[in-house]
């Protein structure tokens, strides 16, 4: 059956812990801050949510899989990188992406002024051109977790083609 589809779609979901110092890296941009998001990697929620997204419109597991956080050579590493390998993977199953949608809800810091950056950075990573990259911020109203300041979350979806 999913021999015969042209089309198909993926869903990534990731959020991360604010800890003090930055820069904070997001959607590969680097983002002057006076915190940065904690994690095995490099943090970049965005990136790990695209990461998902592709590899799970592609149905090749997640980022857990591919790069498990018990790895050493996974510390601090660069998210962009591991988003192109996750690109490859898909690529060699006979896909390309076509279109990524991304949220990102967090109180700070604002989403609009770092948008275009971002989107040249994952577009060129996926192999997209940068107009089908939507990246969006929103805010969580002041509610939960992301409300009271303490990390960010990423919501993005992908839509493959067959090559
Ligand atoms: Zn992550």
């Amino acid at each position: 059956m999913a021999e015969r589809l042209t089309l198909r779609t993926g869903i990534g979901y990731d959020s991360h812990r604010f800890e003090p110092g930055g820069p904070l890296v997001l959607g590969g941009v680097e983002i002057a801050s006076d915190v940065h998001l904690h994690g095995h990697s490099d943090g970049d929620a965005i990136a790990h949510a695209v990461t998902d997204a592709v590899l799970g419109a592609a149905a090749l597991g997640d980022i857990g899989g591919m790069f498990p956080d018990n790895d050493p050579d996974n510390r601090g590493r660069d998210s962009i990188e591991m988003l192109i390998l996750a690109v490859a993977a898909v690529e060699r199953a006979g896909w390309r992406v076509g279109q990524l949608d991304v949220v990102v809800i967090t109180e700070t810091p604002k989403i609009a002024p770092h948008r275009q950056s971002m989107r040249e950075r994952i577009s060129a990573a996926v192999g997209c051109d940068a107009r089908d990259v939507s990246i969006k911020g929103k805010t969580n109203e002041g509610m939960g977790f992301i409300g009271r300041g303490e990390g960010l979350a990423c919501l993005a979806t992908a839509m493959l083609y067959r090559a």
